[in-house]
């Protein structure tokens, strides 16, 4: 019977990147193209999983797919995303997805996840359990996604999912953890962009009734927080998203109470949004969307007045009162914005993870997906670029040493010699941002502690004299030497040489972003209030428990999370979708090829081929690759007695293949030039 090697079919190109002849960044991205236009848009480098958004739905991930993909060695059938499992190990896994904004990270998380439920078991309780995992992916992204201008449907947080199973391969349940929320979003959003979608989808989804109750307007332009040249998105039904949001929640399980809590909250922010400050009275007691957002949230009115008009500050036993200017109460109402909706969001977390937990402890394996927000440029980037970008660069540095490591370790472990390969290695970058002592973070957390007057100026004054003293003094291959300074910079401004690109921040608000201050008044006004909800959000305004001592800055507790982060990561056997976006219209069809290549570039794919290929482009397990060849040797046909291995080396041996083509591992048959396999695989059609 002719089986179909769809991995070297030349129409359609090389399904794994590790046997393209001869390598080089053209032919790479020509065979990507190919494949593209074929609507083949995973690729393998080894078990890493390339996958090209084809920006339209593909007829790829059906059920029926799924058996096949199920059922079948993977040599056999087109790359998919799928085979991220034929992989499978009895360790804990976890599935590193990366790429740049809108490249399709969150898809192929989502695609990850439909697998897991449908392959494993069955049963009224896994499947609910099941079903509650798969519907906590609507309610984070009605919360915590949102249209930029790379991406309509842009995760503004980072998440890693753990899966837990039984050792049957049930799922038992779930653990979300999640990164830094682009809370800045909640109040302004740059130009063509949208707030967080489940503004929208209230708006437009919501019954007349909840509508009345939330005392809220259908019509976007009515609130300062919505952007008006975007509101709506083509493509995207904000109403139907509501239904689908609103069942989702009920799955996972939360209660009605709960729900009508929730949008209350995110009622109360649009309504925060529009409260306007005048300088004869800095909270005028008429004003109707104040008088609103107290009832909503059962605060008593004067009690938030007062807040939005003085700012207390406590020194040791004393008590200072200041009057609050215009500008300082629309920076503390939008301050409160912010941290309500982040709040939020943290507890809405929180609580998905209550509902998904699982209920026994008899965890046998764990399966971790992580997807967070991609790396981005855009013209104006602040605080919160650099912190994703900050996150892209772990995980490249993650990427960088598992890969290499990985490699090294399976040839350790088949016992064959091992070759080194120059790698660009952006350890220096992820340094230069959080060293403790003299990185950017730590930098910016002296500058937010440090009594005095302290301005976004003088944190880059402070930066650009640490970066470029040392400059000097460094060697170019020193992390400093990706701060770049020159004199043609734009005011307030620095610039990174990032592995995706460079990138020139805007200073403005670092300092401001970073400390994430809200007044001790608001928090003890939100305290006060008369709602379960907002209650639990503000523990820091109970008067009993007033700490003096300054919460972490924003900064520091990301980098703290990474940290922890990538510790888990590293205990865990990873897999690698490696997610790459073929233009920047959001369209079918079209493959920029500067685009493509600069991705293939920073990504390092071409020398992770080369890793690859180094010692020996393509090993695979004895028993396969007797069952793929036997056909080719009267001896080995159709039935080898003995071990695998013998047989294989009986094949190699008739076929006369030169021995310095092979090596025996312990395991498996280590193939050093792809034509070796081109020859094999042609002998096995004719
Ligand atoms: P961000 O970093 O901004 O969150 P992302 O990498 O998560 O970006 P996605 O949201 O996954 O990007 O993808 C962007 C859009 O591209 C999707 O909304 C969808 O329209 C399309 N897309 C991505 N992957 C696929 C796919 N496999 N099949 C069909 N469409 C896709
Ligand atoms: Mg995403």
């Amino acid at each position: 019977m002719e089986v179909k090697t769809s991995l070297l079919d030349n129409m359609i190109g090389v399904g794994d990147m590790v046997l393209i002849e001869p390598l080089s960044e053209d032919t790479f991205i020509e065979n990507l193209k190919k494949r593209f236009d074929h609507n083949e848009i995973y690729t393998y480098i080894g078990s890493v999983v390339i996958s090209m958004n084809p920006y339209k739905s593909l007829p790829i991930y059906t059920a029926e797919k799924v058996e096949e993909y199920r059922n079948r060695n993977f040599y056999e059938l087109s790359p998919h995303i799928l085979n991220i499992f034929s992989f499978k190990q009895d360790n804990d896994q976890c599935i590193l997805i990366t790429g740049e904004s809108g490249a399709g990270k969150t898809e192929a998380s989502k695609f990850v996840m439909s697998y897991v439920a449908a392959v494993c078991g069955k049963g009224q309780e896994v499947n609910k359990v099941k079903e509650q995992l798969l519907q906590s992916n609507p309610v984070l992204e009605a919360f915590g996604n949102a249209k930029t201008v790379k991406n309509d449907n842009s995760s503004r947080f980072g998440k890693y999912m753990d899966i837990e199973f039984d050792f049957k391969g049930d799922p038992l349940g779930g653990v979300i953890s999640n990164y830094l929320l682009e809370k800045s979003r909640v109040v302004k959003q740059p130009r063509g962009e949208r707030n967080f979608h489940i503004f929208y989808q209230l708006l437009s989804g919501a019954s007349d009734d909840t509508l009345q109750k939330l005392k809220l307007d259908r019509d976007f332009s009515k609130y300062n927080y919505l952007s008006l040249d975007s509101a709506t998105v083509n493509g995207l039904d904000d109403a139907a998203s509501f239904r689908t949001v609103r069942n989702a929640m009920q799955i996972v399980g939360f209660m009605e109470d709960e729900v009508q809590s929730i949008l209350e909250l995110v009622a109360a922010v649009l309504k925060l949004g529009n409260i306007e400050f005048k300088p004869e009275s800095r909270c005028n007691g008429y004003d109707e969307n104040l008088k609103e957002m107290c009832e909503l949230l059962g605060i008593e009115q004067s009690v938030l007045e007062r807040a939005f008009s003085f700012r207390t500050v406590e020194a040791k036993m004393e008590k200072v009162s200041t009057t609050l200017n215009v500008a300082q109460a629309y920076y503390a109402r939008d301050a409160l914005a912010k941290n309500l909706y982040s709040r939020l969001f943290s507890w809405l977390v929180n609580r998905i993870n209550e509902s998904i937990k699982a209920q026994t402890k008899t965890r046998k394996k764990v399966m971790g997906v992580l997807d967070i927000y991609g790396f981005e440029i855009f013209e104006d980037n602040s605080f919160e670029q650099f912190i994703i970008n900050y996150c892209n660069e772990k995980l490249q540095q993650i990427f960088i040493e598992l890969t290499l490591r990985e490699e090294q370790e399976e040839y350790v472990r088949e016992d064959i010699e091992w070759t080194n390969i120059e790698y660009f290695n952006n350890a220096i970058i992820c340094d230069l941002i959080e060293n403790n002592k003299n990185g950017i973070l730590a930098m910016l957390d002296e500058e937010c502690l440090r009594p005095g007057t302290v301005t976004d100026e003088t944190f880059l004054d402070k930066l650009n004299t640490m970066c470029a003293e040392h400059q000097h003094f460094e060697s170019r291959q020193s992390k400093n030497s990706k701060f770049l300074t020159d004199h043609s910079l734009p005011h307030n401004c620095f610039r990174i040489q990032h592995y995706a690109g460079k990138v020139l921040y805007r200073a403005e608000g670092f300092v401001d972003k970073n400390n994430d201050l809200l007044y001790r008044d608001l928090s003890q006004a939100m305290y006060k209030a008369n709602h379960s909800l907002i209650k639990i959000l503000f523990p820091e305004g109970n008067p009993a428990k007033v700490n003096l001592k300054r919460p972490p800055t924003a900064g520091f507790q990301f980098r703290a999370s990474v940290g922890t982060l990538m510790k888990n990561l590293l205990t865990k056997n990873p897999n690698y979708i490696r997610c790459i976006k073929p233009n920047d219209k959001k369209a079918a069809h079209i493959f920029t090829d500067s685009l493509v290549c600069h991705q293939v570039r920073y990504l390092g794919l071409l020398e992770n081929v080369r890793v690859r290929r180094a010692g020996y482009a393509f090993r695979q397990a004895y028993d396969p690759c007797l069952e793929r060849y036997k056909m080719l040797c009267k001896q080995t046909w159709p039935h080898w007695k003995g071990p695998a291995r013998e047989g294989v080396e009986v094949l190699l041996t008739d076929l006369q293949v030169p021995a310095e083509e092979f090596a025996y591992g312990r395991t498996k048959i280590f193939i050093r030039n792809p034509r070796t396999l081109f020859f094999l695989e042609e002998k096995r059609s004719q």
